[in-house]
């Protein structure tokens, strides 16, 4: 798999079984997986980590899986959300997409399918696989290369400032935390002050000539966002 990290999935299931199979099943895939049983635990959790795709299950112990999605689309995350659904009836797949889903895989699954639906999920996101050029608010941003345009010319940028902005264009309008942005920039083992982070926030704007702020949001005593349709 591309990318240097595993991709982190969040697993919204509450039958034991089905859980345990799918985060046995991710982890020897090289995914990491965090499951939950309940629609409002996913929703609270999306707000302090990180994750790359949700896999859903549609009916849940409390919000069914139609109306997490509705309010993970609510808040703006365009994280990919792939539906679990035992219906068959193309109603629900309807109401499923409606509701904000990318995709959505009916029970029993084969796991080879969900492991082509996940890879085709991520890599449409540009999370994961195939580079995916990123262009947003007059930014290209090739993961590949790691070569930077703005306005049309080549911006030069340090590697942190690099990873910075490529993870604000790969999850636009989602407010990290200083402390999520330290462990996805400088690495879980990094233990400085996360004053460091505000530094080279800084920066970035200046280079990307985002003053006063509009592209990169700042969230006080929280950390940063970025909005490209501000510049759009
Ligand atoms: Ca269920």
């Amino acid at each position: 798999m591309k990318g240097h990290k595993r991709p982190n999935i969040l697993v919204v299931e509450d039958e034991p079984l089905i859980q345990e199979f799918l985060k046995t099943g991710l982890f020897y895939e090289g995914y990491d997986a965090t499951t939950v049983t309940k629609g409002g635990q996913a929703l609270e959790l999306l707000f302090h980590q990180l994750f790359d795709l949700i896999i859903l299950d549609l009916i849940l112990p409390d919000l069914d899986g139609f109306e997490v999605c509705r309010r993970i689309r609510e808040k703006g995350l365009t994280i990919p959300i792939l539906m679990l659904t035992v219906k068959k009836d193309v109603a629900d797949r309807i109401a499923g997409l409606d509701a904000g889903a990318d995709d959505y895989l009916v029970k029993p699954f084969v796991f080879d399918e969900l492991l082509a639906r996940l890879r085709a999920l991520l890599r449409r996101s540009g999370r994961y696989g195939d580079p995916v050029v990123l262009k947003m608010a007059g930014i290209t941003l090739n993961p590949d290369s790691r070569e930077v345009l703005f306005e049309g010319k080549a911006l030069q940028l340090t590697p942190t400032e690099f990873n910075l902005l490529k993870i604000f264009m790969q999850h636009s309008r989602r407010v990290f935390t200083r402390e999520t942005l330290l462990n996805r920039v400088w690495g879980y083992h990094y233990f400085g002050n996360a004053n460091i982070v505000d530094v080279h926030v800084s920066h970035l704007r200046e280079k990307l000539k985002d003053k006063p702020p509009r592209l990169i949001r700042t969230h006080y005593g929280l950390g940063y966002s970025f909005h490209p349709e501000e510049i759009e």
